[in-house]
């Protein structure tokens, strides 16, 4: 039946909590699904090339942290995509990080799975579950800068780990840590909101304002996603 390395992965049990945890918030913030995306392991030259997603997305010069060089969140711009996790890549990364921080190279392997898992869940919500004007951000999201697109993918790693302190949970947030440090801009622009990251709601709030911008035009960008009213109220000062 299989043919190449890809095969359907399979969310162990930690993953199952977190992703549980990420649909409540989600859910309370008018987002909705029946049900989870389609989910494929493999290395990356058995999967079918992308030819339906954003240009540059694919075409990318990634470095070998950022995220979506060890998996990818595939999609048409207005219909649900899939997430694809490359195996290769994650046991290459994983490796070099266990070696790095002195810790077994099996368990960073299956934290980054974890990681990337619900880091392209954060793509896939943020694109394809939306309540309130779900049309216009389905099609909106292939034009979002790419600094919103990857910091709400990041939060949402961080969201599904919030106040928890278990051991597999502190070695989880160690690489995740440990990788942001060593990522392209755009994965660690959402550092900048510093404590205020577990803001959910006031978060998803914005995000939600900013994924109707193109429409509406009210120029709000990623310093409002930061900082809300306050920058966008002086910008209006400068240009009454
Ligand atoms: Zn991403």
């Amino acid at each position: 039946m299989f043919t190449s390395s890809i095969k359907p992965y399979r969310f162990n049990i930690l993953e199952c909590y977190l992703l549980k945890r990420i649909e409540k918030i989600y859910l309370d913030s008018a987002y909705a699904f029946y049900r989870w995306p389609e989910v494929y392991i493999g290395d990356i030259h058995d999967f079918p090339p992308i030819n339906n997603d954003k240009y540059d997305t694919i075409n990318k010069d990634y470095n070998s942290h950022d995220i979506d060089y060890l998996g990818h969140y595939v999609y048409q711009n207005s219909n649900e995509g899939h997430i694809r996790i490359y195996k290769d890549r994650i046991k290459d990364c994983a490796f070099r990080i266990a070696k790095n921080l002195g810790i077994n190279g099996f368990h960073v392997m299956n934290d980054l799975l974890t990681i990337v898992l619900i880091h392209e869940i954060g793509h896939w919500f943020t694109h394809s579950c939306h309540v309130n004007n779900k049309n216009i951000r389905l099609k909106g999201f292939a034009s979002q800068a790419e600094i919103m697109v990857e910091s709400m993918a990041q939060l949402t790693v961080v969201w599904s780990m919030m106040k928890l302190k278990n051991d597999a949970i502190k070695r989880i947030t160690l690489v995740f840590e440990y990788l942001v440090e060593r990522q392209s801009y755009p994965y660690q622009a959402f550092k900048e909101l510093g404590k205020k990251q577990t803001h959910v709601k006031t978060l998803l709030k914005r995000y939600g304002y900013i994924a109707d911008d193109y429409e509406n035009n009210y120029g709000l960008d990623f310093n409002y996603f930061l900082h809300g009213d306050k920058i966008y109220k002086k910008k209006k000062n400068i240009f009454p």
